[in-house]
């Protein structure tokens, strides 16, 4: 039995409404901005293609090192590096593969912590050149959020960075339609101390997401996110600060 369902069974089970209403009661209050995609909402304009490559460029980045990072290294390396090229994801491929795999690249470009972080770059980047013709906004233009998810699952861009990228999308309205949250460490700490008192996995804090908020879980990325980021930190997490101290179950237990 996994830990949030044994949870469920005790007494003191928050009650998924009220921890929906609390989280969605929080939706917006940050001022949460996707990088490139953001300004173009707000300029009611649809993003152009160097601002896509890019974004599409930090979101590849965005694991295992902060989102500020990440966003900031795709930044450097499309306009300090290359130059702001017309055709980012060309040049980026142009430069020899067997170069970019070595270590020698991994420390020149400084993308990412992980040498594998660094090497998907370009495989990707391969694939978005071959399949898309290099215009990130191929993948998703005109295209309903599954579809979108399914292409970046073919790029094996990974499922978590996949859902957050069509999220982005959709927050921006580049796409319409409906997504599924991240479930990055932060959402997966805070869904898993509410329900269950411990952090939990991937799998889990979809399925206790989807039982709050069924086929559009993404409405709770935000708020999660924050409330992970801000309170719920992994050592000593702020419970008397957090919206949610009265129906947690790891606030209850301290
Ligand atoms: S009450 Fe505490 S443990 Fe629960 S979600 Fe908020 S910060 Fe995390």
């Amino acid at each position: 039995m996994v830990g949030y369902e044994k949870s469920l069974r005790d007494s003191n089970v928050p009650q998924y409404h009220t921890v929906k209403r609390i989280l969605l009661s929080r939706r917006g209050q940050e001022n949460a901005s996707w990088p490139w995609l953001t300004e173009c909402h707000n300029q009611n304009r649809l993003v152009d293609k160097i601002q896509a490559n890019k974004f599409m460029l930090g979101a590849i980045l965005d694991y295992q090192i902060s989102s500020d990072t990440a966003w900031e290294n795709a930044r450097r390396l499309s306009e300090d590096v290359l130059g702001e090229p017309k055709h980012l994801w060309v040049a980026i491929t142009g430069i020899e593969k067997e170069y970019w795999d070595s270590r020698e690249a991994f420390d020149h470009y400084g993308l990412h912590r992980y040498p594998a972080a660094h090497r998907r770059v370009w495989r990707i980047g391969k694939d978005i050149v071959d399949c898309y013709s290099g215009d990130a906004r191929r993948i998703w233009r005109s295209q309903t959020p599954p579809t979108v998810l399914k292409r970046l699952l073919q790029m094996r861009v990974g499922p978590e960075i996949s859902r957050m990228i069509v999220g982005a999308l959709i927050d921006t309205k580049q796409i319409e339609g409906q997504g599924d949250l991240k479930a990055d460490t932060h959402v997966r700490r805070v869904l898993g101390r509410i329900f269950s008192g411990e952090q939990t996995i991937a799998k889990e804090a979809h399925e206790i997401a989807n039982r709050m908020v069924p086929n559009n879980s993404w409405e709770l990325d935000d708020p999660l996110y924050w409330i992970g980021k801000k309170n719920c930190k992994k050592n000593s997490p702020l419970c008397h600060e957090c919206d949610l101290i009265e129906v947690c179950t790891y606030a209850q237990r301290s």
